[in-house]
Formats: structure tokens, sequence, C-alpha cells
């Protein structure tokens, strides 16, 4: 969709409309979410998350992009949280990381 299938846009008066394409340059709608996007991906990438999947859908599926992106981003941030506990090697039963003994089968760990 571009400015020109918008129907917010139509429905202005048409200096508004002409005066809102002049000062775009004839960027579109999408160009400018296509811009925002990759900025809020760049934060991403500095933050230390992986967005090579997230700057695929960037090109895939703009319409969709802030939540699917945002489910993928929550999906890393589920991870790491995981990551600060660790499975006991005996039966993988999800421990905190300072426990010192397997609650489940007993393991000591300190
Ligand atoms: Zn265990």
């Amino acid at each position: 969709m571009n400015l020109a299938d918008d129907e917010d846009f139509q429905g202005m008066p048409e200096d508004v409309r002409n005066e809102i394409l002049q000062a775009f340059g004839g960027v579109t709608r999408d160009d400018l979410l296509r811009e925002e996007y990759a900025h809020q991906i760049e934060a991403w990438r500095t933050k230390g998350f992986d967005v090579a999947h997230i700057e695929h859908l960037l090109e895939e599926d703009l319409p969709d992009f802030r939540e699917r992106s945002a489910r993928l981003i929550r999906l890393q941030v589920a991870k790491r949280a995981d990551s600060g506990r660790y499975r006991c090697p005996l039966c993988e039963v999800r421990l905190e990381s300072t426990a010192e003994e397997c609650g489940n089968c007993g393991a000591r760990f300190s």
C-alpha cells in the first residue's frame, strides 16, 4: 500500500495531499515504514539480538513485520532468561544456576 491508496490520505483536501507528496519527494508510506523498521532492527542488533531472520522479514512481509518481529525478539528474550538456568546433566530437569543439588534426582553439583 502507498499513499495513493491510503484512505486517510485520500480524504484530505487536494492541496494538503500535494504538499505532503512534495514533502516526501514521492516516497511511499511503505518506504517510510521500511526505514522506521530498519532503525528498530539496528537497535536490536546493537543490543545483541540475532536479527538475520528479522531483516528477512522486512523484505518478505512488511505488513506483518511489527507483529512477527516482536514475536521473534520475545522468543530470544525468553531464551536468554532460560540461559540464567541450566539443566541437570543426569535427568535434564531445569535448575537455578545457583542450585547445588538437583531436587529431582538428587545429583549434587557443589
Ligand atoms: Zn537431576
